[in-house]
């Protein structure tokens, strides 16, 4: 018996560890066919488990094939149904003694309750109400027994610890596993957030910037540009309000920014009070009228200080192309040189090539 019920827990970790593997690629699977892959694994898991019965009392056999089932509408809902479906499917066709009640008390059942619980899958801790979904699933699953198989009572006494413990062992690892790569995949987006951010502005950083712009001008047409925008006067402003109110001002910059982001309109931090535009698919005259726009709303909104001090206050812009010949670090130097020549002509203004 113990032989069987590793055989059944281990086919069950094996369904774990090819789901972690396909959420691990995500980026490099399409959602649909991801839906599909998890379905498919899921009632693979149970029909598998069909075929590893645990020998519970002369002749009669269980399995945990309500686990994978049971998981499944637990934490990720409707896709359970499907993979019920095609379990209950395969239990049909394969017909024998205790296909009805194999289906209805050993599949569907439990997984309707662990669907109806689903909803507070997302509660953390509540360790408690967890075992007692499993156990009631067992419980709906072994219940049959006692009605069914002759002398059912007894051999529901004698089976119920062992069953019972390998269920709550059997589901307590599964989840342990699982939310251990939760915590991991979660652990590594806030990673690459914090690589690929600027932390006041929540835009991407130089780094990433140039990232993206590469991965933008290998992709799409030619007609790039890079843009630089500097706030004016920045020192006198944090001189007169305190760098707070400056760092308050650098996020709404930032935010007005990034209302103008698509996917060919991508902004950075540069660093300071320095920002960095890439516009692409585009011609020098609508760069210019977008870059003219983000300008005059900047220059147009007041940062608020207190309920009587609104603070006003004007970008100078560089612009370059980036053209196919130059790398993105020649554009930013060029754009750099116009802003110096937008600074030297009175500020507030946009200076492009000619
Ligand atoms: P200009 O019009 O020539 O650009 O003048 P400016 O005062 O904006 O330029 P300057 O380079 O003299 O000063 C930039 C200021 O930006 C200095 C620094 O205090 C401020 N600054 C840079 N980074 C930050 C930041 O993260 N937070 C705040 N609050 N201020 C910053
Ligand atoms: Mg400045
Ligand atoms: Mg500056």
């Amino acid at each position: 018996m113990l032989q069987s019920i590793l055989s059944n827990i281990a086919v069950i970790l094996l369904m774990h560890l090819t789901m972690t593997f396909i959420l691990d690629n995500q980026k490099k699977i399409p959602h649909p066919l991801r839906i599909a892959i998890t379905i498919v694994l899921s009632s693979g898991c149970a029909i598998s488990l069909f075929y590893l019965p645990i020998h519970l009392h002369e002749g009669y056999f269980v399995d945990m094939r309500f686990i994978p089932l049971v998981f499944l509408a637990y934490l990720q809902g409707w896709i359970a149904i499907p993979a019920l479906l095609i379990a209950s499917a395969w239990r049909f066709f394969m017909g024998g003694n205790g296909m009805v009640p194999g289906i209805i008390f050993g599949m569907v059942l439990p997984t309707i309750i662990a669907l109806a619980f689903h909803p507070r899958s997302q509660l953390k801790k509540h360790y408690i109400e967890k075992i007692l979904i499993v156990l009631l699933c067992w419980f709906v699953c072994d219940f049959p027994i006692i009605f069914l198989v002759p002398n059912g009572f007894e051999i529901f006494k004698e089976t119920a610890l062992t069953r019972v413990t390998s269920f709550v062992a059997t589901s307590a690892i599964l989840y342990m596993f699982i939310m251990q790569d939760r915590q991991r995949k979660f652990l590594n987006s806030q990673l690459e957030k914090m690589a690929d951010e600027d932390p006041l502005t929540k835009l991407v950083n130089k780094r990433k910037f140039y990232e993206v712009v590469e991965e933008k001008t290998a992709a799409l047409k030619p007609c790039h540009y890079i843009a630089m925008l500097d706030i004016d006067f920045f020192k006198k402003v944090n001189d007169t309000y305190g760098h707070l109110f400056g760092d308050k001002i650098l996020a709404e910059v930032a935010n007005i920014l990034k209302k103008y982001e698509s996917h060919h309109l991508v902004a950075g931090r540069f660093g300071g009070e320095e920002f960095i535009i890439y516009l692409g698919e585009t011609d020098l005259d609508s760069a210019k009228s977008i870059l003219e726009k983000i300008r005059e709303e900047i220059k147009h909104t007041s940062f608020v200080y207190s309920n009587d001090t609104k603070v006003n206050l004007t970008v100078s812009i560089g612009l370059a192309e980036l053209k196919d010949e130059i790398d993105i670090l020649e554009a930013v130097y060029y754009a750099d040189q116009n802003l110096y020549k937008a600074k030297s002509s009175g500020r507030d203004c946009l200076v492009s090539p000619v």
